[in-house]
């Protein structure tokens, strides 16, 4: 069974693009009356604590979410950004941050009545974890948490009820196949429901399937004549130069197809913010590109 377990990386730098990225989608997405089906392929455990033993052994949250949260943290900040952070605020009282919302919790909060939630995640204890902390939400058929392959069950689902849907795609890249399997879903999914927005989280690592996925994501998009936008963080060097730092994922990337066309605009001011103050040396940047 895997060992990559979310909650050691919860609140990291990769989650806040992410999950700035899936807030600013959902509410373009959420404009519209009719209803939407979002697809969450792996899921993790939906809530974390960040003074928790995982969180705290690594650290990762420090040099993300807190950072953007601590006092002094340089004010307006893009809107994208800002409703991020105050999505994270609203799991937590008072000035101290101490939960962390996962991708459930952050879809889950912003949909509507008429929308429905389908959660896959494989992980026995992370399952658990995330069938317990959706209990909680006492949502009924709102969320639906499924103990199975999100690559290969989301084509169960696919094209949705009112043919409105949302995937996110956030493997943990643990298992070499996991990129091959992204391209393949992907391809499988535009054939059952072309008009779907897809968004692919990714890590940018010293790995050839890592850096090729990019690349090949765009050849797919391209080859099916559908809209795509690619944004990457970067906030150090790839290289471990500096041997006292403790080592930790770069930079990671998220890759859209059929994306809402106001989220372009809503990153191109996000991102300068994101790599500003989440850089952990003078190697932090980030890129933006679309295509159509
Ligand atoms: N999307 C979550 C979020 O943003 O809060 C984090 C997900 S974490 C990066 C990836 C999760 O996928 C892990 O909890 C792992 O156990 C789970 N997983 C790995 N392979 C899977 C598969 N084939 N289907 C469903 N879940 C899987």
């Amino acid at each position: 069974m895997f060992s990559y377990r979310h909650a050691f990386h919860a609140g990291n730098h990769a989650d806040v693009l992410k999950h700035t990225v899936l807030i600013a989608t959902l509410q373009h997405l959420l404009q519209k009356d009719a209803a939407l089906t979002v697809l969450d392929t792996h899921a993790g455990a939906g809530l974390y604590r960040l003074d928790g033993d995982y969180a705290s052994t690594s650290g990762e949250a420090a040099d993300g979410i807190l950072r953007l949260l601590a006092p002094g943290a340089p004010t307006p900040l893009a809107p994208a950004l800002q409703d991020y952070l105050d999505m994270v605020r609203a799991f937590n009282q008072g000035a101290s941050t101490r939960v962390y919302p996962g991708s459930p919790f952050i879809a889950q909060r912003l949909l509507r009545e008429q929308d429905r939630i389908k959660l896959f995640e494989l992980h026995p204890t992370d399952a658990r974890a995330l069938a317990g902390n959706i209990a909680q939400l006492e949502a009924g058929r709102q969320v639906a948490v499924l103990v199975e392959d999100g690559f290969e069950c989301i084509k169960k689902f696919l094209p949705p009820p009112a043919r409105r849907a949302l995937v996110l795609c956030d493997p943990s890249y643990e298992i070499k196949s996991d990129y091959a399997r992204v391209q393949d879903m992907l391809q499988d999914a535009l054939k059952r429901f072309a008009t779907g927005v897809y968004a692919i989280w990714y890590p940018i690592i010293a790995r050839p399937e890592a850096h090729e996925l990019p690349r090949r994501l765009k050849t797919l998009a391209n080859k099916a004549g559908k809209p795509w936008l690619h944004a990457t963080l970067t906030v150090k060097s790839g290289k471990q130069a500096q041997p006292e730092r403790r080592p930790g994922l770069p930079a990671s990337g998220m890759f859209l197809i059929n994306p809402p066309f106001t989220l372009e605009a809503a990153l191109r001011q996000a991102l300068p913010q994101m790599a500003q103050l989440l850089a952990q040396d003078r190697h932090s940047s980030h890129v933006l590109e679309v295509g159509s």
